[in-house]
């Protein structure tokens, strides 16, 4: 079974068509990458996986369930890191965690063994009791991921999520982040940055809205530079189809 099928996807902004016919599917257990440009629309992918918006035309599947027709049960199968931070800088770190804990309706009990694995998960075990605000932003980062595995999803959504962290911490989340792949975690993990991307690693390329291609790394790279690669098909004069 596919962790997250998406078939013909369109969405506009009025006369922007920021996503034209987009499917594509993810293999389980696997590091995927969402590769593309600024302006491919890979925050508008985001926003109706998450189901922000919601798509006029086209069918979303997270494990197994239809987006559209049992939203609920397909939203519970997802954690999202979105773009823009979601903390509570005042609260602690383990603050942080119990309250979205208590929004997905977990005990008291479940939720602190949920949250203890989770932290300890990320190398944040230490952390729990600081206040967010104390954190550098890796730091802060590193609770994010933490917080949206608590309720053990199938599939974990990461929209550009080492954007403004210095080169230490953006190797240290892309790692971490790449091991609870090999767990057997399905991670989609949007970027314009092929370094984040191992060869092993499936990725979609996105380019004004469409899917340019997919493949595992290695093959679209096809013993040369995944850059190359990436560059010619996004480059501005490319036109998609
Ligand atoms: P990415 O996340 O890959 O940078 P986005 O999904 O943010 O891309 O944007 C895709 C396209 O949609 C771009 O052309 C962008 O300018 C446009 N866009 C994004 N959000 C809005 C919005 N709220 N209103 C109008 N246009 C938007
Ligand atoms: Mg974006």
């Amino acid at each position: 079974m596919s962790a997250l099928t998406v078939t013909e996807l369109s969405y506009r902004y009025g006369a922007t068509h920021a996503l034209s016919d987009v499917s594509f599917s993810l293999p389980e257990g696997q590091f995927c990458a969402l590769l593309g440009p600024n302006g491919a629309g890979k925050s508008t992918l985001f926003a109706l996986l998450t189901r922000l918006f919601v798509a006029p035309r086209g069918r979303i599947e997270i494990a197994g369930h239809d987006m559209s027709r049992h939203p609920r049960r397909a939203l519970a199968r997802m954690g999202v890191v979105f773009q823009q931070p979601t903390l509570d800088l005042e609260m602690t770190v383990a603050g942080n965690m119990r309250y979205f804990a208590a929004l997905h309706g977990m005990s008291g009990r479940q939720a602190q063994g949920r949250i203890d694995a989770a932290l300890d998960r990320l190398g944040m075990a230490e952390r729990a009791n600081e206040k967010a605000r104390n954190l550098n932003g890796g730091h802060r980062r590193r609770m994010e991921i933490a917080r949206a595995l608590i309720h053990e999803p199938a599939v974990l959504l990461l929209d550009e999520p080492t954007v403004g962290l210095d080169t230490a911490a953006r190797r240290a989340i892309t790692a971490h982040v790449h091991g609870l792949a090999a767990e057997g975690l399905t991670v989609f993990w949007a970027t314009h940055l092929v370094d984040e991307i191992a060869s092993g690693d499936e990725v979609v390329i996105l380019h004004r809205g469409r899917i340019m291609a997919q493949d595992r790394a290695a093959v679209l790279a096809d013993g040369g530079d995944l850059t190359e690669v990436f560059m010619n098909m996004t480059a501005p004069l490319a036109v998609p189809g």
